[in-house]
């Protein structure tokens, strides 16, 4: 720790210009306030060199390495992804989720044999955002032609949404499109409080949310 520690980093001359922008960048990551970042980089600074090196390769890694699953969106650094790619996952089975977070909150339940769909997002008109904004049209095209799904046809789409406004509303828009493709559509039980997210869950709710998941129709 330096003898003087000025009680703001933003405009500060104190450290040497490394520090500083170590500080600005820290300081724009989520949660992470001014005071927060300062106090990472200091601990980076008192690091062992191999630790600091590491996390930096981690963190350039992940965008040379980790895209979205072609077929899915889930994160991945092969496509499609190993889920997509499983020879024993049940391919006629998709859940629909938000976010790769949600996948893998259910997933880890290891109740669930099918596949995937990452919307990356859902339905929020106030937000500005809507289905193009999101992987609906690539959700269609895996039912519309299997060869997007790994050569299967797919028999039930399972909605794996937030319990919240939106995430109903989103269930709701692609329920009506997927009937109409004439598959079985279903939604995960109402185990969890409305307004709750997914992630935050327990493996034992989950799972009783994917084996007492309900018809949409
Ligand atoms: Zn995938």
């Amino acid at each position: 720790m330096p003898a003087h520690r000025p009680k703001s980093s933003t405009g500060s001359q104190a450290y040497p210009p490394a520090v500083d922008r170590l500080i600005a960048s820290l300081s724009r990551l989520p949660g992470i306030g001014a005071r927060s970042a300062e106090r990472l980089a200091f601990h980076l600074l008192k690091s062992e060199e191999q630790d600091v090196l590491g996390l930096a390769a981690a963190i350039a890694d992940l965008k040379k390495s980790v895209r979205h699953c072609s077929v899915c969106y889930n994160l991945t650094e092969q496509d499609p992804c190993p889920i997509c790619a499983g020879p024993r996952r049940d391919h006629e089975r998709i859940l629909v989720v938000e976010q790769p977070k949600d996948l893998i909150a259910l997933e880890q339940t290891g109740m669930f044999q099918g596949i995937y769909h990452v919307l990356m997002g859902r339905i929020s008109p106030l937000d500005g955002v809507g289905p193009e904004d999101l992987t609906v049209a690539a959700l269609l095209a895996r039912l519309d032609d299997p060869t997007r799904n790994q050569g299967v046809k797919v028999r039930e789409v399972i909605l794996g949404l937030n319990p919240t406004l939106e995430g109903d509303g989103t269930a709701l828009f692609l329920a009506e499109k997927l009937l109409a493709r004439g598959v079985q559509v279903t939604r995960l039980a109402r185990g969890l409080p409305t307004g709750w997210q997914l992630e935050y869950a327990n493996r034992a709710v989950l799972a009783d949310a994917i084996q007492g998941r309900q018809a949409m129709s």
